[in-house]
């Protein structure tokens, strides 16, 4: 239950990207709302949804959400797996970095195999906006390398470096609008994070201005398996710390573990809920690297998560992306495929029984 209101309110958060100060009023209120009963709260993800919706199509300007009413012809499965990807930068240095045409290559496929990026957000409540007939997947970069991300200098201020994973990424979506400006970044404490144009602020406005989401990967990138429960407390901390310098409300809620490794089991949940040094953190999802288990959805009974599996963007080996390209395009019936419509969780009758309380709880639930 504790993790269930903590993604409703993840959910209802969903304009985070665009005014945080609002994402605090609607957490207070949600807060308050699933004290009432279970009605109400529906009531009120229904409401917000609209809104979420609304905002969506103002900012990414694409046509309305064509939703399947044939489930079967379009072989809708909403309890079907959801790829995470974890990439790095942009530099000839597999396989945890893809050259451009090696990205690019990447984000090709994607499209025109009906994959369409989803938000952080989306991801977390499991009320997924792509078209009906399309698979989500969620892009996520580690380490905040300047190939990954950096500004560039223009007459009126600053603009995305070309180059870089998330300039190339706006490349691309200038030729697909359809495909989904989301992404999300994950980075350490230190100044200089993603190049040294413009000041930190300047980087991470741009990014939030541009719909991309924040998380934490631990201050130094220290194996979090071999530090003592105090370390690990501060390597998470700090970066919850440097965060909240430069924007005051902004909570992060989610990590990618360095190295995929989790903490001493006798203390592991420090590296998702602590404080340090006054400033409190509390995650809802922990990243590993690789494919720690199958891709299932928040709304799955088999969604760990503090052990959430991510697969590496490259084409090098058994368990990498191409890999997983290749394994759902022979085992179609494992993929997520959306009927389009966010508040609902269309299954087929066979896969009825993986449905979770959570997604009885906030989703209409139809099985054919
Ligand atoms: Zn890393």
């Amino acid at each position: 239950m504790k993790i269930r209101k903590k993604i409703l309110t993840l959910f209802l958060c969903t304009t985070l990207a665009f005014s945080f100060s609002s994402c605090q009023v609607q957490k207070t209120t949600t807060e308050a709302v699933t004290k009432t009963t279970a009605k109400t709260t529906k009531e009120e993800v229904a409401e917000k949804t609209t809104k979420e919706e609304t905002t969506t199509a103002e900012v990414t300007t694409t046509t309305a959400v064509k939703v399947v009413e044939d489930y079967a012809a379009s072989k809708v499965n909403e309890q079907g797996h959801v790829m995470v990807v974890m990439y790095h930068g942009i530099m000839d240095n597999p396989p945890y970095h893809r050259t451009k045409e090696q990205f690019l290559k990447d984000l090709q496929y994607m499209y025109d195999h009906n994959y369409r990026l989803i938000s952080l957000e989306e991801y977390l409540s499991g009320h997924i906006t792509v078209e009906g007939g399309m698979t989500p997947i969620l892009l996520t970069f580690d380490d905040g390398l300047d190939t990954t991300f950096a500004l560039k200098k223009t007459a009126d201020g600053f603009d995305v470096d070309e180059n870089t994973a998330i300039g190339i990424l706006e490349g691309f979506l200038k030729e697909h609008p359809d495909f989904g400006r989301h992404s999300v970044l994950y980075f350490h404490d230190q100044t200089k994070n993603f190049g040294e144009v413009g000041t930190d602020k300047d980087r991470f406005d741009w990014l939030l201005e541009h719909g991309y989401e924040f998380g934490n990967h631990t201050a130094t990138h220290d194996n979090l398996g071999k530090l003592s429960k105090e370390n690990v407390i501060k390597e998470v901390g700090r970066v919850e710390k440097y965060v909240r310098s430069l924007y005051p409300n902004m909570k992060l809620t989610t990590i990618t573990y360095p190295f995929g490794a989790r903490p001493n089991e006798a203390y592991r949940d420090a590296a998702v809920k602590g404080e340090y040094d006054g400033v409190k953190y509390d995650y809802v999802v922990g990243f590993r690297e690789g494919p720690s288990g199958p891709f299932v959805p928040v709304t799955h009974n088999k969604f760990q998560p503090f052990n959430a599996p991510r697969v590496r963007g490259s084409d090098g080996a058994n368990g990498d992306l191409w890999w997983y390209f290749d394994y759902y395009e022979k085992n179609p019936s494992l993929k997520y495929v959306s009927d389009g419509n966010p508040n609902t969780l269309v299954v087929p009758e066979k896969r009825a029984n993986t449905i979770n309380d959570y997604a009885k709880e906030n989703f209409e639930v139809i099985t054919y």
